[in-house]
């Protein structure tokens, strides 16, 4: 049938897990594998494991092998889509300038497309969830880090070599602490999961009561951004200062991204997302407060819909589209 793409193999790269899925032209998910990643392993035994779990998805799909047209491969870190090699990445510490495209096109026999994991998001939430019908918006994942993703006029911005939208790199305090980017003060030290975390732990070991401590079964190391939520929901002072300073933080960087990009959206995901309305509302207002009015009012803002399936379904979009372009 004219127009109608064939399915792919997508491969959503993570730190602790592989997911692969068999998607076609739709974003139907035909099959699925979870493999672990190794990451400790170093970067051989993790290329191992994604031909590993790429074979096994093949496996289970119904679609015949030569039917599926190539390897849509999201993965986390600094890497340029063209040549195919990840430089680095902090969710993978040993890579270095690893050719994990060609590596995997030799392993497979298909062509593989590589992609930021961050930007595989943007384009799973533009085709199949919380940006469907947009052309410009930002797309940015509240993590363990933060990351993101670009789309302009319906396009990807990559940027010159492929690296664009590193979002959580935007210095929000020159003098904050180092970052593993190789900078210091990032937006992603003060603004992620982690940086929620390590406030609630500080102000803890100085002494400062909160609920927290006994909710962490009173191991400092235990508080995540989870606990955090729940502690604030029953009313802890500590975590509602703790959130207030990250949405503060939050809100400062969604305001420069609405100065420089005047998106029409802006799609937050990542486990901070799930907080709600308790971080956003704050956020939003900071946001409000640090940038132009007549461009804040033209943003609006929506929470990821796809979850733990944007990176393979945006995987997917990836490699159908670049295959789309090689074919016209
Ligand atoms: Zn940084």
């Amino acid at each position: 049938m004219a127009g109608k793409a064939p399915p792919v193999i997508a491969v959503d790269l993570g730190g602790s897990k592989i997911l692969s899925a068999v998607v076609d032209h739709r974003g139907k998910i035909l099959a699925s594998d979870l493999h672990r990643t190794h990451a400790e392993k170093g970067a051989d035994f993790v290329i191992g494991n994604i031909l590993k779990s790429v074979r096994a998805v093949a496996d289970k799909s119904t679609i015949p092998e030569q039917n599926i047209a190539a390897i849509g491969l999201g993965a986390p870190g600094i890497s340029n889509p063209q040549t195919g090699i990840v430089y680095s990445s902090p969710n993978l510490p040993d890579w270095q300038n690893v050719p994990l495209k060609d590596a995997i096109e030799n392993g497979s026999g298909k062509k593989v497309f590589l992609i930021n994991d961050a930007n595989a998001a943007a384009l799973g939430e533009m085709r199949y969830g919380a940006a469907r019908g947009c052309r410009n918006f930002i797309y940015i994942t509240l993590s363990t880090g933060i990351g993101g993703g670009i789309i302009i006029d319906g396009q990807l911005y990559t940027g010159s070599a492929g690296m664009a939208g590193e979002i959580g790199h935007i210095v929000v305090e020159p003098d904050g602490p180092k970052c593993n980017c190789g900078g210091a003060g990032c937006w992603e030290l003060y603004a992620s999961g982690t940086a929620m975390a390590r406030r609630a732990r500080e102000e803890i070991r100085k002494g400062k009561i909160s609920a927290l401590l006994d909710m962490a079964g009173k191991d400092v190391d235990n508080i995540d951004a989870l606990l955090i939520q729940r502690a604030a929901e029953h009313g802890d002072p500590l975590a509602k200062r703790v959130i207030a300073e990250t949405a503060r933080y939050i809100g400062i960087g969604l305001g420069g991204l609405i100065n420089i990009f005047n998106p029409e959206l802006i799609v937050i995901g990542g486990g901070l997302a799930n907080m709600g309305s308790m971080l956003l509302a704050p956020a939003y207002k900071e946001a409000a407060r640090r940038s132009y009015r007549e461009a804040y009012r033209a943003t609006r803002f929506a929470v990821a819909e796809l979850g733990a399936h944007s990176g393979v379904l945006g995987a997917a979009v990836y490699a159908i589209e670049q295959l789309r372009k090689k074919r016209s």
